[in-house]
Parts: C-alpha cells; structure tokens; sequence
C-alpha cells in the first residue's frame, strides 16, 4: 500500500515580541506595534486588538484579563455587563474613563492580553507571556500613582502570584515600585454578588493609597 506521506511541519512559531522592541515606543507607534502584532496564534482570531482607554497620564491604572466577545468587536476594555460594573464603581469614587477632569480623576484602563482568546478561554501562559512587553510599556508612560488588579490573569501576569485573589487583597503591593491593590475581576462579581462589598473595600484601600502619594508620604506596602 502507498505510504502515507509525513505529517505537514510545525508553522514556524511567530516572533516573541521583545521588551527591547517596543520600550521606547510613545502612545501612537505603540498603538501602531498591538494593532499589527501576530506574535501568538490570538492574532488570528481575532476581530480587532484591545489597545486600552482613558487618559494617558492618569493616577489609576485598572488592569483586567484579556477582551471577551463585546471587547474584541468594540475594540474597548470592560464593555458589557462587567464594564458598566466597574464604570458604576469608578464613579462612586468620582472617577470615569473618559475624565478629562483633575488627575485623580482620570483613569487608564487595560487588559494583560490585547487579543481575544477564542470561546473565552483562560489565557494561555505563553500568551501571556507574549504579550505582556505592550502591557509594561502602557504602564511605563502612563505612570499611575496607584494599579487595580483585576481577576486572576491580572494578577498572575503583575505579581507572578498564583494566589488566590481573597488571599492577595486587603494589601499594598509593589509593581515595579508602584503600588498595586488587587481585588476581584467585576465579570466574577456579576456572578458572587456578596463578593462586591469587598471590591469596594479594596477600590477604597486603592483611594487611600492614591491620596497619600499625592500628599507625598509613601504608601504603606
Ligand atoms: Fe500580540 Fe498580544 Fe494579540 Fe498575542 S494577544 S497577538 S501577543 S497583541
């Protein structure tokens, strides 16, 4: 019988984008580098890329987990149900993305992943991975006084924690010496509704860290 003929080769894995690449890059050639990036399988199912929103310098930096369906065809973080949460949130403390107002009340919103995974699956490691120079550099020029964590992949990707979220709140951390409060993801809180005051808790612990570096005393860690 004729041989079956070899099985196709690996596709040659897409370059890894480097740190070095896109560290200096200012907003727009950044915006340029996601909206064109292939270096994870994402980028071919992908509707569009997740860039971020809200002001560019900003004290709050809200970091989530990857777009869903509603991100990746809106082309915005936190859109739908979880986003109007956390917009909802955000103004209780006088804040919004789209403040054009005082510092303390703008805000810059992003995702760990700028691509959707399909069937919103969790975030694989070496997506994560890929992606997260573009993420590093976001924070880099925004230079927030103080960073939300939002979800789990949030966490993973700033604190390299695998700890659970209720283990990880109620405290100050350090992000490349900024600090960082982390608290629940608002898809879970849409699902863990007696889980929502203690996101309010840790929005006010955020505030507070915020407002003191602003006075110039050093926030607690
Ligand atoms: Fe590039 Fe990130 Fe999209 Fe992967 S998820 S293709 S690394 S922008």
């Amino acid at each position: 019988p004729p041989q079956a003929s070899p099985p196709p080769p690996p596709a040659t894995p897409p370059a890894v984008v480097e740190l070095g690449a896109v560290s200096g890059l200012d907003w727009q050639p950044l915006r340029e580098a996601v909206a064109g990036c292939t270096a994870c399988a994402l980028s071919q199912s992908r509707t569009q890329t997740v860039f971020g929103v809200g002001h560019p310098q900003a004290h709050w930096m809200i970091v989530g987990e990857a777009p869903g369906e509603q991100e990746d065809l809106r082309g915005e973080p936190f859109v739908g149900p979880a986003g109007q949460l956390l917009d909802a949130m955000l103004r209780a403390l006088a804040m919004s993305r789209e403040a054009e107002g005082e510092p303390a009340q703008r805000v810059y919103i992003a995702n760990t992943l700028k691509c959707r995974p399909p069937r919103n699956r969790n975030p694989a490691p070496e997506e994560l991975q890929r992606c997260e120079p573009f993420l590093v550099r976001q924070i880099e020029l925004v230079k927030p006084r103080i960073i939300l964590a939002m979800g789990r992949f949030a966490v993973q990707a700033l604190l390299r924690s695998s700890e659970p979220i209720g283990k990880l709140r109620g405290r100050v951390h350090r992000y490349q010496g900024v600090p960082l409060v982390v608290t629940y993801h608002p898809a879970y809180l849409l699902r863990n509704l007696p889980d929502k005051a203690r996101a309010w808790d840790d929005l006010c612990l955020a505030a507070a860290v915020a407002e003191r570096a602003g006075a110039g005393l050093s926030p607690r860690a």
